[in-house]
């Protein structure tokens, strides 16, 4: 809750005129306590999960078998899944999202606000929220890296991360289906990076977003190639997390969510590596002998 009464005293505390950003923030948080403000980021990630993953389920759900504009481009074309299950993982995932998630978001208030999460409105400027951002989503794919692994250990995965490898094609929706410790694991490594250098609430925010984004992105379960997280240096995407759950439980491959630099520094990328030398061989032998010739998507073949 900001300390200002009206946008006059909140000028006259900043010294000069607000900005349009600052008069936003003024409108939308004067009134609102902190704690209040911090338990929207959970309505935002749900947002952005059912705005995210609707389109994808109507573009895979609409699109024939046979359709030359969208199939292409699926992964694992072959697997078609009913509106139903769509549906079923889509409520189980907002389910746990908003008990599980809204849960920890109320339990975990008192420590950020500790760490120096701030709302104040004095916002951060573009550069220092981008610099802010890099740095969170750098230091989130290196600890999810690692509890990913843990997650893929044998009593683990039959206990927790199994329930997220149910979908061996993945599909927007499955950016969230996950068991409830699965879910409450993989949120510390999203805020370890703001307990490092706290920011604004409307940072925090942003970057769920772009995690959120980039969840619904890699399970995706297409490959579209005007993408813009391709021009993103050393991102995984779809191609890269599809073939994890394709694998499952064996999966020793592809642990990172967002980037592959950790995944090749501590050799876990050795399966991916071999698969498209496979496929690429194989599809080299097809162009040679006239074969499939046209819409060839290699990453649709050996399933
Ligand atoms: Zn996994
Ligand atoms: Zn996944």
């Amino acid at each position: 809750m900001l300390p200002y009464a009206t946008a006059v005293e909140a000028e006259a505390a900043l010294g000069r005129a607000m900005t349009v950003a600052e008069a936003a923030w003024f409108r939308y948080s004067a009134a609102l306590p902190d704690h209040l403000l911090y338990y929207q980021t959970i309505a935002i990630i749900l947002v952005i999960y059912t705005v995210g993953g609707v389109p994808l389920a109507l573009l895979e759900l609409s699109a024939p078998a046979k359709d030359v504009s969208v199939m292409p481009y699926k992964l694992q074309p072959r697997a078609r899944l009913s509106p139903a299950e769509f549906l079923r993982c889509y409520l189980e995932s907002a389910r746990l999202l908003v008990l599980h998630g809204g849960a920890l978001g109320v339990v975990s208030y008192p420590a950020v606000k500790m760490l120096g999460l701030r709302a104040g409105l004095r916002l951060p400027s573009a550069g220092e929220t981008a610099a802010r951002l890099v740095v969170y989503l750098l230091v989130q794919d290196y600890v999810t890296y690692w509890i990913h692994r843990v997650l893929h250990t044998r009593w683990v995965y039959r206990k927790v991360h199994r329930v997220h490898h149910e979908f061996t094609a993945p599909f927007g929706f499955v950016a969230q289906y996950a068991h409830w410790v699965d879910v409450l694991l993989l949120s510390v490594p999203s805020m370890v990076g703001p307990a490092i250098v706290p920011c604004h609430m409307t940072t925090l925010w942003l970057y769920f977003v772009i995690l959120q984004l980039i969840a619904i992105d890699i399970h995706s379960g297409f490959d579209f190639p005007l993408n813009p997280t391709k021009f993103i240096p050393f991102y995984g995407g779809a191609k890269f997390h599809d073939y994890h759950h394709r694998i499952g439980e064996h999966s020793q491959s592809n642990f990172a969510p967002t980037f592959t630099y950790c995944d090749y520094l501590y050799g876990t990328d050795k399966g991916y590596t071999y698969h498209k030398a496979s496929l690429a061989k194989l599809a080299k032998e097809m162009a040679e002998n006239n074969v499939g010739e046209g819409n060839v998507n290699i990453f649709n073949k050996g399933e």
